[in-house]
């Protein structure tokens, strides 16, 4: 075993600064794809909305999840997503750096080694960065508020993106003349255009991408098939077992409002 004696060289460690999160505060730590505008493009990422990548995002969440248990809740959209520590989390001493770095890497390593389950066609180019910071909320009324506050976001760029898509694509409109055209509109504009002009219900496309995703975790039966041995039989046999397993699942609702949180009141319990 090693040493536990000290170097001359040990003082240098008390340069390192503490960066404890406030005790009882929910600890939010978000991920943001680097530079994506440049990547979706290389990847050649349909427009508006790639659902492979986002699938992509929901399963790189769900594995950082599974790997760090005091994550009660994440919500995603477009190259970001959010991850909830719940306020009693002690991991790693509750230290913001450690939060914040196991939660990038491990989403940005998942990123890459699940790719081409997600993009069987589409190799990758270069290796994704996404960066990472954290923020302290001190009341459910404040963390309710930020992740209304990301869904609101998810709201207004995706409207936006699917009318200037739209006019792109089908109304054969420069980007150019696209953002001109949207240039002071508001949300119910927005909505007349698609309408009018293209035929689309707004609230007709995919709740993924209008919404967003929220994960969070949720009881699972798992049925597997196991050798077991009976008693007073000499040849292990095959059975059918059924196991209760907490899983990250996948919601594509409204976290705005009330409605949410009175169906899943364990969440932040
Ligand atoms: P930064 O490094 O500052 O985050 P960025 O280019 O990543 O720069 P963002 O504001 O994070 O800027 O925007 C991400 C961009 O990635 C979006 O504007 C969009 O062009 C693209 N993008 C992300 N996810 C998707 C997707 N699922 N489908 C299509 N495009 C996407
Ligand atoms: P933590 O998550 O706390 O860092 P850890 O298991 O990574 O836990 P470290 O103190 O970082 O603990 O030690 C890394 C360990 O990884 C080493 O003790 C060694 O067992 C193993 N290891 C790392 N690099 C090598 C290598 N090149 N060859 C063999 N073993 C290695
Ligand atoms: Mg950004
Ligand atoms: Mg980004
Ligand atoms: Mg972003
Ligand atoms: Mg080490
Ligand atoms: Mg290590």
């Amino acid at each position: 075993r090693r040493e536990m004696a000290k170097s001359k060289f040990e003082y240098v460690r008390e340069y390192e600064v503490q960066d404890t999160c406030l005790h009882n505060c929910w600890v939010v730590v978000r991920v943001d794809g680097r530079n994506f505008h440049r990547f979706s493009d290389q990847h050649n990422f349909t427009k508006p909305n790639d659902p492979r990548a986002l699938l992509l995002m929901n399963h790189c969440a769900k594995n950082v999840m599974d790997d760090i248990k005091d994550i009660c809740l994440a919500y995603g959209q477009s190259d970001e997503y959010s991850f909830v520590f719940h306020k009693k989390s002690n991991w790693y001493k509750r230290r913001a750096s450690k939060f914040m770095t196991h939660v990038v890497s491990q989403f940005a390593s998942s990123y890459v080694f699940y790719w081409k389950e997600f993009f069987p066609d589409q190799p990758i180019l270069y290796p994704p960065g996404f960066d990472g910071r954290v923020v302290l909320y001190p009341s459910i009324q404040n963390l309710k508020d930020y992740l209304s506050w990301r869904q609101a976001d998810c709201h207004i760029n995706n409207l936006y993106n699917t009318v200037f898509w739209a006019l792109v694509q089908k109304g054969g409109l420069t980007p150019a003349q696209a953002q001109e055209r949207l240039k002071g509109t508001l949300s119910g504009d927005k909505n007349e255009i698609l309408y009018s002009e293209f035929d689309i219900n707004y609230n007709n496309e995919s709740v993924m991408y209008r919404k967003g995703s929220i994960v969070i975790w949720s009881k699972v039966n798992e049925i597997s098939n196991k050798m077991i041995k009976l008693p007073h039989e000499a040849e292990e046999k095959e059975v059918e077992v059924c196991r209760v397993r907490n899983k990250p699942i996948v919601l594509h609702c409204d976290v705005i409002g009330d409605t949410f949180w009175e169906e899943h009141p364990e969440v932040l319990s």
